[in-house]
């Protein structure tokens, strides 16, 4: 199949390991970061961590958006969809995420709230035409990969007129949390060598979105696709970068991510939301202009505004290390609940719920700890 039989080619794979094996003993050690969850499910679903050279430990990035929403979040959605006359939708993940004392949506849908799945934005505009007399809330999440269906779902509400559709907006922004985590000085952590950069992001945003991560903190950054070959090739690409004293932004995910992004779509989002000053991120409290909202001229759409929406102070479970594992400081498995008390039927935190999540990619594919690395850094 064009697009996945070469990208899976085998002894393309053993090649590109002879490659890295040989350039990557020019240094003890290379701590790269594959920031989306995507990318750390691929890592882990074809086994390629365990092929790697000892020199190489992968850290996993906070790329999940279910898993970095914080817990108030969460809780102010259970409170939304509990509302007399709401429908609240949800994509499949956002539903197991537990709020405060476990309180997921799905368990609010068990004490009656109608809360539904939908698989896009649009099911819900839909869903909000055929049901007239409720008012249809859209819990909106993700990084700028999802936003432009978001965006193109309030226009659609808007230009039909419809009124009884809104948006709960969590879409969160790439770029930020990147500078948060090549900008922590919490001491706990070794510094990154290197970022494995997002596929689907980079092809709305572009590569240029990245510049500062090459100019200022003078890291080397590979846009990667998330095959086996784009993965290892990716990865050679930073060994090379690394030894030269190189810091560059690569695209080795040509055939999708184009230098200027998807101009459309930037457009849309521009048009339909606007950036908040400030929003909380789990495992790294609050970061500036880290997030979108909807735009002053969609406020009739807006759930936060029209349910007047409240946040209350709220902590994970206390043997939850999800903001470490979102900031790269620990591996999945160095968590004392993994895989006993916290696993996917029964996750205790975010990471181990979504499909994105680097304690449920762990937990799937049988955990890829390596004797040597019990924890990312130390
Ligand atoms: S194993 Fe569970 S409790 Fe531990 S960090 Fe992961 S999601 Fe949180």
């Amino acid at each position: 199949m064009k697009f996945i039989d070469e990208y899976r080619d085998s002894r393309l794979i053993r090649s590109l390991l002879d490659q890295i094996k040989k350039e990557a003993s020019a240094k003890e050690s290379y701590r790269l970061m594959e920031f989306c969850g995507g990318h750390t499910h691929a890592f882990y679903r074809y086994g390629l961590i365990p092929l790697l050279p000892e020199s190489i430990e992968m850290v996993h990035g906070p790329g999940c958006p279910v898993c970095v929403l914080p817990i108030s979040r969460i809780d102010a959605a259970v409170a939304l969809a509990s509302k007399e006359g709401v429908i609240f939708c949800s994509y499949g993940d956002m539903l197991r995420v537990p709020g405060s004392d476990g309180k997921s949506l799905l368990k609010a849908k068990a004490e009656g709230a109608d809360v539904r799945m939908i698989y896009s934005p649009l099911d819900a505009v839909k869903l909000a035409v055929q049901n007239p007399d409720s008012q249809v809330v859209f819990f909106a999440v993700g990084f700028e990969t999802t936003a432009p269906a978001t965006a193109l779902a309030l226009k659609q509400a808007e230009q039909q007129g419809i009124g009884n559709f809104f948006v709960f907006c969590n879409h969160v922004l790439t770029p930020p949390a990147m500078k948060a985590i090549l900008d922590y000085e919490g001491g706990e952590t070794s510094v990154i060598d290197g970022i494995v950069g997002p596929g689907h992001v980079s092809a709305i945003i572009g590569c240029s979105a990245y510049a500062f991560v090459a100019e200022d903190n003078r890291i080397p950054l590979v846009i990667s696709g998330f095959e086996p070959v784009d993965l290892l090739e990716s990865i050679l690409l930073l060994v090379r970068q690394i030894n030269a004293g190189r810091a560059e932004i690569e695209n080795q995910y040509a055939r999708v991510v184009k230098t200027e992004g998807n101009r459309e779509a930037i457009c849309l989002m521009d048009e339909v939301f606007e950036l908040r000053g400030s929003f909380e991120w789990r495992g790294f409290g609050m970061l500036a202009n880290s997030a979108q909202k909807i735009a002053s001229t969609y406020a009739a759409f807006d759930a936060e505004l029209q349910f007047q929406v409240r946040y209350a102070e709220a902590s994970d479970h206390r043997a939850c290390r999800c903001a470490d594992v979102l900031r790269g400081l620990i591996q999945p498995e160095a968590c004392s609940v993994f895989g006993a008390v916290c696993n996917p039927e029964n996750p205790l935190g975010a990471c181990m719920v979504s499909s994105e999540g680097a304690c449920a990619a762990a937990y799937s594919y049988g955990g890829m700890l390596r004797n040597d690395q019990p924890e990312a850094g130390q």
